[in-house]
Formats: structure tokens, C-alpha cells, sequence
């Protein structure tokens, strides 16, 4: 898909507009520093422009928002993204809804989460679901019909995924069930997916009973375990155990690598997106 996007890079390019992002980084949380700095090397990589702006912890949110307002009016900045989790005394919520519009690759302005409830192909979708989008379609796991399961509600994942799959066209058309910290007997409802999408943050939650064998299981999950034995002292895991999954799944994507890789390359299209619809207004 990286390849694909590269003769629309390309064109604009000549054309005089190289597609850039500005990624916001807020203190120094280990996990978030890492993905910002695998954005950069896949712009890079792209040939896209990009910068990195990181703060000090102790910022505060009006100079937060004073810098978001300055990138809202850069032109050599067509995407900026503002890299979660934020420190406490900054109001998260504020702070995206500051992101102009045409400029949130993220997909977390409600601009943007309403253009995609209703299918509004200029909405920006959000990296990590439309990745997984894209990884079935790519895949040819046919979604139309399908009973998809998603296990997780938040705003990133679990609730603009339900959207994705219950549009109208390629890698849409599902029935889709969403479980959440409430959901009683969630084992009863996970065995029912065709597709079983799972965003929790709870590492190894989903056990192979829990899965209908032949079910397709993408796992989102990427949590950090303690392991003496790894050179870092942790190891990543994703919320599904995979060892026992595969047993069972007709297919499974695996944590690290699946979700990750394709969510930085969705946020290449949508900087993208949003360079050719910056050059269009
Ligand atoms: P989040 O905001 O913490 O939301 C977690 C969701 O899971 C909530 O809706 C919560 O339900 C639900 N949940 C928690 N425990 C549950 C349980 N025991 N049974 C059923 N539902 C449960 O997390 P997130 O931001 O969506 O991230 C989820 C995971 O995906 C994390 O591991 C994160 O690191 C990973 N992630 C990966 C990528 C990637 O690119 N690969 C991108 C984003 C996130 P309630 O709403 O009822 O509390």
C-alpha cells in the first residue's frame, strides 16, 4: 500500500506540494516517543515532509493550543497529528478539537468522527481502524454479511471501527456487535464472530475458546509484559493470546507487526488525502 501511494506522491510533488505532517509530542512517555519516531522514519521513507515537535511535560495547554493554532496556519503542514495520551492538566478534548479540521489525520475532530458515521469520503477515517479496514480488504476477507465482533468502545478504535464496517462498500457491510467492560457473558457473544476485532488493552484477555474456529482475529492490543529474559526487560503482547488463537482462527494477525504497520500507513494516506484536498480548495 506504501508502494501504491507513491505515484500519488509523486504527482504532487511536481505539482509543487509535498504532502507534510507535524506530529505533537507532549513529555516523555517511552511507548508514544517510539511511535512518533516510526511516523517520521515513515514519511521519510514516503518522501513526505515532516517535523516533530516535542514539548516539555510541564507545557501548559494555552501554549498547547497556541502551537496548534501556528500549525493550523502552516502551509508546508497539510496533517497534524498530537500524540496521545496528553499529561493530566491538559484537557485532551480541547486540545484535538483545535486541530483544524482538513488538517486532522487522526480523525478525532467530530467534524471528522460525523463525516464518517454518515460515509462522507472526505471525513479523515482513523489510522488504526481504517488500517484494519484495509487489512481485510487487501487480505480478500470478504466483510459484506459477515458478523463482526469488536471488543472495545473508545473513541480511537473500537467506535469508529463499528462505523467502517457498517458503511456501504468494499470492506463494509457487516452486522456488527460491539462488547465493552459491561457486556455480560462476552465469551457467548466473541464466539458468534465472523470477524472478531479485539481493542482492549488487556494482554492475552481473548483465549482460544473464546474464538469460533475458522473466525478471522485481528488484535489491536499492544501491551507491554514484564520478561527478565528480553534484552529491554519486556516483551510486546497483544490482547489476544496467540498461540492458542491460532489454533483455532482461520486467520489471525499477529502483535508486534499486523495492525501497527498498517495504522502508520494509513496516516500516510491521510496526509495525503489531506494535501491533494488542500490542493483542490
Ligand atoms: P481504551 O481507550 O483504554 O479503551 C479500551 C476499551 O476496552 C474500552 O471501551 C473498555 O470498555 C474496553 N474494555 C476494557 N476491559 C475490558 C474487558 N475486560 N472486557 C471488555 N471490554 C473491555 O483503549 P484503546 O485506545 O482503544 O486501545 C486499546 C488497545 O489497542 C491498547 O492495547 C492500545 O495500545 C492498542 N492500540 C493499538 C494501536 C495500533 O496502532 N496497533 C492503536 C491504538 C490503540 P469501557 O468503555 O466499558 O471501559
Amino acid at each position: 500500500m506504501r508502494a501504491e501511494l507513491q505515484g500519488e506522491i509523486r504527482r504532487l510533488t511536481a505539482r509543487g506540494i509535498t504532502p507534510g505532517l507535524a506530529a505533537v509530542l507532549v513529555g516523555e512517555n517511552p511507548a508514544s516517543t517510539t511511535y512518533v519516531r516510526m511516523k517520521g522514519k515513515a514519511c521519510d521513507e514516503a518522501g513526505l515532509y515532516h517535523e516533530t515537535l516535542r514539548l516539555s511535560r510541564d507545557t501548559t495547554e494555552a501554549e498547547l493550543l497556541e502551537l496548534i493554532e501556528r500549525l493550523n496556519a502552516d502551509h508546508k503542514v497539510h496533517g497534524i497529528l498530537v500524540q496521545l495520551p496528553l499529561p493530566q492538566h491538559i484537557d485532551a478534548q480541547r486540545v484535538l478539537h483545535r486541530v483544524t479540521p482538513g488538517k486532522d489525520v487522526d480523525g478525532f475532530h467530530p467534524e471528522n468522527v460525523g463525516k464518517v458515521s454518515i460515509g462522507d469520503p472526505t471525513g479523515f477515517r482513523p489510522a488504526t481502524p481504517y488500517g484494519v479496514q484495509q487489512l481485510l480488504v487487501k487480505s480478500e476477507i470478504e466483510t459484506k454479511g459477515q458478523h463482526a465482533v469488536i471488543v472495545g468502545r473508545s473513541n480511537i478504535v473500537g467506535r469508529p471501527m463499528a462505523a467502517l464496517l457498517l458503511q456501504d462498500g468494499p470492506g463494509g457491510n457487516a452486522t456488527v456487535t460491539v462488547c465493552h467492560s459491561r457486556t455480560r457473558d462476552i465469551k457467548s457473544v466473541t464466539r458468534l464472530a465472523d470477524i472478531l476485532i479485539v481493542a482492549i488493552g488487556k494482554p492475552e484477555f481473548v483465549t482460544g475458546d473464546m474464538i469460533k474456529p475458522g473466525a478471522v482475529v485481528i488484535d489491536v492490543g499492544v501491551n507491554r509484559v514484564e520478561d527478565p529474559s528480553a534484552k529491554q526487560g519486556y516483551r510486546l503482547v497483544g490482547d489476544v493470546q496467540f498461540v492458542e488463537a491460532k489454533q483455532v482462527a482461520g486467520a489471525i494477525t499477529p502483535v508486534p507487526g499486523g495492525v501497527g504497520p498498517m495504522t502508520i500507513t494509513m496516516l500516510l494516506y491521510n496526509t495525503v488525502q489531506a494535501a491533494r484536498q488542500w490542493a483542490k480548495a
